[in-house]
Parts: structure tokens; C-alpha cells; sequence
């Protein structure tokens, strides 16, 4: 199998309209004639949830990142969900418990608060109204064609999802994997005769229990966001959320991790609410409609494929957002992964079209997305039985830990006095968890200075600790603890 010149560009087909696919299919049409996206499911009505998408019956957030490359690839993005129903938070006031204590925040001047099925309903339209792309649903792409030696892909075998007997195949000069967390690219490849490196993997253990409830009259303009995080000191692993969507809808979820599973039943997830780190979302609930059961999720592992280290990659073959990598939905970065690499891609088709293009976009994927699985994997790394194999060990994860809790800390006490004025330098920290900067930003030895400064909490106290048990300057050793570019 030798390298082939990427060429043409006149037609691609993207294996899955969720975010990911629809993203990609916006970047495409710029460069590609035509562009396909083919997917499992029948045309979807209006912000359903999807059977080809199971987590959408699930409280999804977009991040800060997300949201702002959503607005950049379709301008009037925010007005588009307001239009259809999505809470606004101008005034809203986000109220958020981790073990410091009670954070109350100002919503963002510009914002709103939706549901996974509205996301993507928005996006689709969006999509749709592009004269280049055409959606073939209910077609379920079964395996890649190649060329004779196999260097390059020529496009796609799909059948009518209910009718299996009746398959087609479909020409492309580029074939995007964007099917999602059921990705089977790995056995696709492997029937090419392509060796796939071992997954990345951490084996966070997460659980999942959603439920719908309508927002009591007395509370329509009060609650948006009620954020409860687990507490690793303490060993309660359930953490919960309360937030405002489309329709007088509060979307509550219940989340469990290190293979400690939130209850499904309506009796075990009340409970579940009132043993966490507060009551405040239990007493949210008191007078609220339930408007379903609660339903639930389970993530064993998150995984992160290794696809750029292989020897060969045939061109005309990219892949990205689930299908490259999973992470602790509870971080709330997957469609804002996935955008940050539809732009990449959308990069890569403007400066590259050499014989490389599709493994070096593939690296640049991998490299652009490696902060959220970084973050998210460091923070699952917490709890007792997670473990991380494969890929690049992490460095300094006790350090890591330590630095995080002082930021938090810090930045948890500047909310809860009244009248306080949060100092800008620790909001940082929130920055990188939306996926705005860097982990270099927050990580670096300015940094710690400014945390540490007049700071003698237990969380100072223990990163006083960690830096003397280092030989080397403290500066030094964050550095290297950063992923690199970070
Ligand atoms: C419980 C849970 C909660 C989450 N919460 C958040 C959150 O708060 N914020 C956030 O950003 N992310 C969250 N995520 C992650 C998020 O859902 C995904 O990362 C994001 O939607 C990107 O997904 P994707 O487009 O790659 O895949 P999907 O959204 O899963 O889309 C894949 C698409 O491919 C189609 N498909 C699959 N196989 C085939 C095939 N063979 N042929 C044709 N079509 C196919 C499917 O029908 C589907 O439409 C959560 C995930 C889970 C599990």
C-alpha cells in the first residue's frame, strides 16, 4: 500500500448527521462539489430525540468554545435557538456547589440554555439550507471501497436500514467517519488489511440518570442551572444537575463514576438527589411535575483512537468526534470537541492539499481535541479503580490534582461572598474547562504564584508540599506536566 495524491475534490460522504457530521458536512462544502451525509436514522422531526443518538435523551451542554464556533460558522446561531424556545441568561443567575462551597454566578450577557434535540435541529436546518449538501437518511454505511491496493478509499457500501437486502455503493473522493460512539471503522479498516494501534483508554466507570420535569409556575424566571459536583475527599462519587431548557422544562440529571451507577427507578433517583453534596436540587424538585421516568446511561470506558500513529492511513479517509474519542460526558465537551475539529478540518482543506492531507488533518485532530481528553481523563483519575492505559502516561497527576483543587478552591470562595468582586486571573480556570485556553494558561508557575498568594487553606498547605518533595524548579515541573502545545 503506497501513499496516493489526494486530488479531487468533488464529492465527499459524511457517515453521520449528529454534530460531528453535520459540522463537517458546513467545513466541506466550501472545498468538496458535493457533499452526502449519510445516516442510520429516518429523517428526524423537529428536536426529537434520536435512536441513532441514545445520549440525546440526556442533559447535553455546549461550552464556551462550542458556542462560539457555532456563531462563526453560522452567524445568528444564538438567535436561532432563542427563536426556537431556548432559555435565555441574561439574567439568569447560575448556582453551582462544589466541597468549597456555593457559587453564585451571573449568566453570561449573551447566552442560552437548550437541549441536545435543539442543537441540533438548528444545525441541521442550518445544513440543509446549504445548496451543495444532500441528506440520504435511513441508509447505514456497512463497509469503506477502496482502490485495488488498497491506498485509498473510493467511497462507501450503505442499505436502507430496514431493508437490509437492498445495498448501494456511493463514490467519494473523501469518506468522513463522523458515526458516533458505535464508530466501525476499526473492523473496516482491519477487512482492509490495515492494523489499528491498541485505544487509548480510561476506565472512568460513568453513569447517567436523566429525567424531565416541568418548571412550577412561581419558579418560570428564577432557576436556569443548578450544578452539584461529586466530592472525591469524601468518597460520593454521585454528582447532579438542574438545568433550564426549551419549553418550561427542567432537565435533572444524576451522575455516578468510578462504576458507581446513579439509580433509574423514580424512588432511588429521589433518593439520589437528596444524598447529594446539597439538597438544592431536591428542593428545586418538591413541587415539580415529573413529565417522564428517569432513564439511564452507562460509559464503562472512554476511549481515544490511536488512527495517526498507524504505519499506513489510506487517503480519502478522515474521522473524527466520537468516532476519534469519548470523554466523561460530565465535562461537557464532546460537540464542542467536535466543532473545535470541524474547524481544524476546515484548516487543513485550506492550506493542505498535498499527498499528506489526510494524515496530517488526522494528527492535527488528535492534537486539537488532546486538552479536553487530557482534562477530563485527569479529573476521572480521582476516583478509586479508574485507570488510564495506553497512549501517553500522563506526568505529575498528583501535582495536577493538587494545582486544580487550589484553583477551584480559590475560585469557588470569590463567588460566595456577597457583593464579592471575582478576580479575573482565577477565572481562568474556567476558560480551559470551556475549552477557551490552553491547560498551559492556568498551568504555569505565574500562575501558582498568584493562587498561593495569601492563601493558607489545607489545598495551599498541600501544594506547599508537593513543591518542596521536587527537586527541580516547580516551574519546571509544571511545563512538563502540560500537554505539549499547551
Ligand atoms: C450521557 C451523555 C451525555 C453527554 N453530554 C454532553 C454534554 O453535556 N455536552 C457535550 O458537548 N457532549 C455531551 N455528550 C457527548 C456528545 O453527545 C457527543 O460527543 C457529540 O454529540 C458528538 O457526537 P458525534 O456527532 O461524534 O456522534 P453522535 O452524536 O453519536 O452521532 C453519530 C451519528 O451517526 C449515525 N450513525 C452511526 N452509525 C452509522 C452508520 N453505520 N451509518 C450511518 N449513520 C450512522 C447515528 O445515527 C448518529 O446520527 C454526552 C454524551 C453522553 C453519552
Amino acid at each position: 500500500m503506497g501513499s496516493a495524491q489526494t486530488g479531487r475534490r468533488n464529492k465527499a460522504v459524511v457517515i453521520g448527521g449528529g454534530i460531528a457530521g453535520l459540522l463537517t458536512a458546513r467545513v466541506l462544502s466550501e472545498h468538496y462539489g458535493k457533499v452526502v451525509v449519510l445516516d442510520r436514522d429516518v429523517a428526524p422531526a423537529a428536536g426529537v430525540r434520536r435512536r441513532g443518538v441514545p445520549q440525546s435523551f440526556h442533559l447535553h451542554q455546549m461550552l464556551p468554545r462550542g458556542e462560539l464556533i457555532l456563531e462563526q460558522l453560522f452567524p445568528g446561531f444564538l438567535d436561532d435557538v432563542l427563536r426556537l424556545g431556548a432559555f435565555p441568561l441574561t439574567d439568569a443567575v447560575l448556582n453551582w456547589t462544589n466541597r468549597y462551597g456555593k457559587m453564585l454566578m451571573p449568566g453570561p450577557e449573551q447566552g442560552a440554555f437548550y437541549s441536545r434535540g435543539l442543537v441540533e435541529q438548528v444545525i441541521r436546518r442550518r445544513v440543509e439550507s446549504i445548496a451543495n449538501v444532500h441528506f440520504d437518511y435511513a441508509r447505514t454505511v456497512v463497509d469503506l471501497c477502496a482502490t485495488d491496493d488498497r491506498a485509498r478509499i473510493t467511497g462507501v457500501r450503505s442499505r436502507h436500514s430496514s431493508r437490509p437486502e437492498s445495498g448501494t455503493t456511493m463514490s467519494a473522493d473523501l469518506v468522513v467517519d463522523a458515526s458516533g460512539r458505535s464508530s466501525k471503522l476499526p473492523q473496516w479498516l482491519s477487512v482492509l488489511g490495515y492494523a489499528t494501534p491498541p485505544d487509548e483508554v480510561v476506565t472512568s466507570g460513568i453513569g447517567y440518570s436523566t429525567r424531565y420535569y416541568r418548571v412550577p409556575d412561581a419558579k418560570k424566571n428564577a432557576l436556569a442551572l443548578l450544578v452539584i459536583e461529586n466530592d472525591y475527599t469524601a468518597g460520593i462519587p454521585a454528582g447532579g444537575v438542574l438545568k433550564r431548557i426549551e419549553g418550561d422544562v427542567w432537565s435533572v440529571c444524576l451522575s455516578g463514576i468510578g462504576g458507581l451507577y446513579p439509580p433509574t427507578d423514580a424512588a432511588g433517583f429521589d433518593l439520589g438527589l437528596t444524598q447529594l453534596i446539597s439538597p438544592a436540587i431536591a428542593e428545586a424538585l418538591r413541587d415539580a411535575e415529573p413529565l417522564t421516568t428517569p432513564r439511564g446511561f452507562r460509559i464503562p470506558i472512554c476511549v481515544r483512537r490511536h488512527y495517526e500513529q498507524m504505519e499506513q492511513w489510506p487517503a480519502g479517509l478522515l474521522v473524527l468526534g466520537d468516532a476519534l474519542s469519548t470523554v466523561d460526558p460530565i465535562y461537557g465537551q464532546g460537540m464542542t470537541v467536535a466543532a473545535i475539529q470541524a474547524e481544524n478540518i476546515a484548516t487543513c482543506l485550506r492550506e493542505q492539499d498535498g499527498p499528506d492531507f489526510e494524515r496530517d488533518a488526522l494528527r492535527r485532530l488528535q492534537r486539537a481535541s488532546y486538552p479536553a481528553w487530557w482534562l477530563s481523563a485527569l479529573e476521572d483519575l480521582r476516583w478509586p479503580g479508574v485507570e488510564h492505559t495506553g497512549g501517553r502516561p500522563f506526568r505529575h497527576v498528583g501535582l495536577l490534582h493538587k494545582y486544580f483543587d487550589l484553583a477551584v478552591e480559590r475560585m469557588t470562595r470569590q463567588f460566595t461572598g456577597p457583593g464579592a468582586v471575582p478576580d479575573p486571573t482565577f477565572l481562568s480556570y474556567f476558560a480551559m474547562t470551556g475549552l477557551l485556553v490552553a491547560p498551559g494558561v492556568v498551568v504555569n508557575g505565574t500562575m501558582l504564584d498568584a493562587l498561593l498568594d495569601g492563601a493558607s487553606t489545607e489545598a495551599a498547605q498541600a501544594i506547599r508540599e508537593e513543591i518542596r518533595a521536587h527537586g527541580e524548579p516547580i516551574s519546571t515541573v509544571l511545563a512538563d506536566a502540560v500537554p505539549a502545545g499547551g
